[in-house]
């Protein structure tokens, strides 16, 4: 299959910002003049971004909003009903909402999710519950959005496609045959291609994170997660509900729909294979017994996807022209539903940065001190979770019961633990 270029039918050959195109929308935190901010921005202003999953689209949209150029690279074809192929949902905190607010696209988003309004936490169905609920948040909050990845993919493509911003060149392959200290160049599709900046969004096996960067952790879990659709009896009501099994979290996530949910199982993985070829019956009979009877009986309805699960960090972010978002960059433990969310909060701070300083050596490295912290923060809470539940001990069951009654009962802890799971970090 030939490569297709589906361009900004307006982008000049420099890939300049043009003064004809509407008023870029400002966004974010910058405090400058307007003018003389974008001025960097018509001398020849070329990103590349790599890879169009969630996190790619997401940062050609964001630049788009502030009226910045880009062009993404993709080596699967973005026409091909495989490509949509994620039965995982991702679970968007308010902080997010929030960011697809400010980008004008968080309507669209609303229409194809579904709120959650209550988590209730469980210990290997232990008495002790946490029970987090929106009616202890503002008035119209709630604790997060549960979206479909496959409906996510279609909608931002759409936005991408669309957007006069943006230019796609998919079914390619790409080298980057030099970075220095101006410029990065590849080879794309046998022919050379440059760019002042390369952001790489090509997820968590990332060729140009593995040749340029060196990991700071990179702790394989001996986890997989099985993820897959189920109907149920009784309707959802927006209830989210994780029980830590000694083996991993078993999570039920509410769908839009009051009758789907999705369910994230977390096995070790010397027991993968044998669960995924169990005859129907018995899988289904397992999955039930996990769920418990609350929503009545369920059905499988979906095909069943496997990930093998890891932590994994970079020690920078940047390298001369090139910059790492997202899972690119750092790889979480699904238990907390965090990873795209910590994605997004990379994703703008990069594009408030390079508007504000430019693509150059400071923005990215204030980029690095702004999101390098925090990202590490939640792989340490993600990771210490997943130690501290996924085992049978007895001695840190009863810590986890005396935890979960300090967490249920202490409120101003209950609220941190809130704030923090919604992406607010102030
Ligand atoms: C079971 C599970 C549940 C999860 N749940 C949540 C959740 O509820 N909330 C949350 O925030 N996060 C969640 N996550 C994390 C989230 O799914 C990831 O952070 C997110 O999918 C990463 O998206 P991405 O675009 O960076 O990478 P990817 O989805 O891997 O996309 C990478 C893109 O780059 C392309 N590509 C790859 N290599 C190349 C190349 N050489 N050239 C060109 N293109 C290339 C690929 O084809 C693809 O289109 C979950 C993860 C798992 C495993």
């Amino acid at each position: 299959m030939l490569p297709k270029i589906i361009p900004n039918l307006r982008l000049n050959e420099t890939n300049e910002f043009q003064d004809d195109l509407a008023q870029p929308i400002l966004i974010g935190e910058h405090k400058g003049d307007k003018k003389n901010s974008l001025s960097h921005l018509k001398t020849g202003f070329g990103i590349t971004v790599i890879g169009c999953g969630l996190s790619g689209m997401i940062t050609a949209l964001s630049f788009a909003a502030r009226g910045i150029n880009s062009t993404i690279i993709e080596r699967q074809n973005i026409e091909s009903p495989s490509f949509f192929n994620d039965i995982r949902t991702t679970a968007l905190t308010d902080s997010s909402k929030v960011f697809f607010e400010k980008l004008g696209i968080w309507e669209k988003i609303a229409s194809i999710s579904g709120p959650i309004n209550d988590i209730y936490v469980a210990d290997n169905k232990a008495p002790e519950m946490v029970h987090f609920a929106s009616n202890e948040l503002q008035v119209g909050q709630v604790m997060g959005y549960l979206v479909e990845n496959k409906n996510f993919k279609k909608l931002l493509l759409t936005e991408v496609l669309t957007n006069k911003h943006i230019t796609i060149i998919d079914n390619s392959s790409y080298d980057v045959k030099e970075n220095n200290n101006n410029k990065c160049i590849l080879t794309l599709n046998g022919s050379v291609h440059e760019c002042d900046l390369l952001v790489v969004c090509d997820g968590s096996n990332s060729q140009t994170r593995q040749k340029y960067f060196s990991c700071e952790t990179n702790k394989p879990y001996t986890q997989y997660a099985l993820t897959f659709i189920v109907q149920h009896e009784k309707p959802h009501e927006g209830s989210a509900v994780e029980h830590f099994m000694p083996t991993g979290p078993f999570a039920i996530l509410p769908l839009k729909d009051q009758n789907f949910s999705s369910v994230v199982w977390t096995i070790k993985s010397d027991m993968k294979d044998a669960v995924l070829n169990l005859p129907k019956d018995e899988f289904l009979h397992m999955v039930q017994q996990n769920f418990g009877l609350f929503l009545g009986d369920i059905t499988i309805k979906s095909e069943i996807a496997s990930f093998p699960l890891r932590a994994y960090s970079t020690n920078k972010y940047y390298n001369k022209r090139i910059v790492l978002v997202a899972d690119s960059a750092h790889v979480i433990h699904p238990l907390a539903g965090q990873g795209l969310n910590q994605g997004i909060k990379d994703i703008e701070s990069l594009a408030s940065n390079i508007l504000e300083f430019g693509a150059n050596t400071h923005s990215l490295e204030t980029y690095q001190n702004m999101r390098k912290n925090d990202n590490n923060a939640m792989l340490e809470i993600t990771d210490t979770l997943n130690t501290l539940f996924s085992n049978n001990s007895r001695i840190l069951h009863t810590v986890r019961q005396f935890g979960f009654k300090a967490a249920e009962k202490v409120s101003p802890f209950k609220k941190l633990l809130i704030k923090y799971a919604m992406g607010r970090r102030k």
